[in-house]
């Protein structure tokens, strides 16, 4: 009895697994043949000045229509594209997608806006990541000073090559921010070493601030930490009006998230930019 159990008990956990690894391949194969069937496209979140509440830029993020499986998350498929490199082809069309439409909406007349891009480790880390970024600023005429890149804190493994890296991006007038502060495992040291501009809070210390007093805390310690390092602070996941008005007394610069808008096509974008306003839902 205890044997049969035992092989039941086996049975389900390797077919549960199988069905795991067959999503797996099935979104692996889709990422190969994804770019040249056009099946990905780029969203755009505002990103708000908190004291004015003018819309200042904007993340540029990826989405992904699979021809069966239907709109797959980010979340799901990015590790999948890191781990079989595909993140690399991937993340230069990215690149160049925001860059080509933050010229275009320059064109139809809107003011110049800041657009973030995720840049993901494995892509910072190549050798000819530099000229990647210099050969498409080039060919979308962007000007750097309006591009401004989303690193996560574990670039910081290989730190030499990181500083180094960084520094001639800063040099060539891109921002830097890192994505999802306080939820790597990297000492704060690297603060001091690397030159960045923005620390961007994880959403899910603002998700709890008034329901758990410790992400208050770390949301204010995060804020005043900034301020004392001359580094600007943007809080991601905002979602609420209480949200908002807790970062603004605790002079965070920036915000992004739903309270202002969800991630919205490039076309609805314009608007937003022309208008310099968000229409609350
Ligand atoms: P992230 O860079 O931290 O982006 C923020 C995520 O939070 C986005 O999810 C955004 O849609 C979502 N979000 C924004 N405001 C709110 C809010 O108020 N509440 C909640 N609950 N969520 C909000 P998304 O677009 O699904 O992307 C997930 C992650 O996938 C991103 O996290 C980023 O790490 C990665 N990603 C997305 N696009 C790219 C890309 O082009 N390249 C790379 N390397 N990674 C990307
Ligand atoms: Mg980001
Ligand atoms: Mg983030
Ligand atoms: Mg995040």
């Amino acid at each position: 009895r205890v044997k049969e159990q035992g092989k039941n008990n086996f049975q389900f956990y390797t077919s549960e697994m199988n069905e795991m690894i067959s999503k797996k391949m099935k979104l692996e194969i889709g990422l190969r043949k994804a770019l040249e069937r056009n099946e990905f496209k780029v969203v755009y979140q505002p990103q708000v000045d908190v004291c004015t509440g003018k819309v200042i830029g904007a993340e540029a993020l990826i989405r992904w229509h699979h021809p069966e499986m239907g709109n797959i998350s980010p979340a799901e498929f990015i590790p999948i594209a890191e781990e079989t490199g595909l993140i690399l082809p991937i993340g230069d069309w990215v690149l160049y997608e925001a860059c080509h439409q933050s010229k275009q909406w320059h064109k139809e007349g809107c003011p110049p806006l800041r657009i973030a891009v995720n840049i993901s480790s494995r892509q910072f880390q190549q050798h000819h990541f530099i000229g990647t970024v210099t050969k498409i600023l080039k060919k979308t005429g962007v000007a750097p000073s309006h591009l401004e890149f989303e690193l996560t804190e574990s670039i910081i493994q290989d730190s030499k090559h990181a500083i180094s890296t960084m520094q001639q991006l800063k040099d060539m007038g891109i921002s830097l921010s890192i994505d999802d502060f306080g939820t790597g495992y990297s000492s704060l040291s690297y603060l001091k070493t690397f030159p960045i501009d923005t620390l961007k809070i994880d959403q899910s210390f603002i998700r709890n601030i008034f329901t758990d007093p410790k992400d208050a805390s770390l949301v204010s310690t995060i804020i005043n930490m900034a301020h004392n390092l001359d580094l600007k602070v943007i809080a991601e996941g905002v979602e609420t009006l209480e949200q908002l008005n807790f970062l603004k007394q605790r002079r965070c610069n920036e915000a992004q998230g739903y309270f202002f808008s969800r991630p919205i096509s490039a076309e609805e974008m314009r608007g937003i930019f022309q208008n310099q306003s968000i229409t609350m839902e």
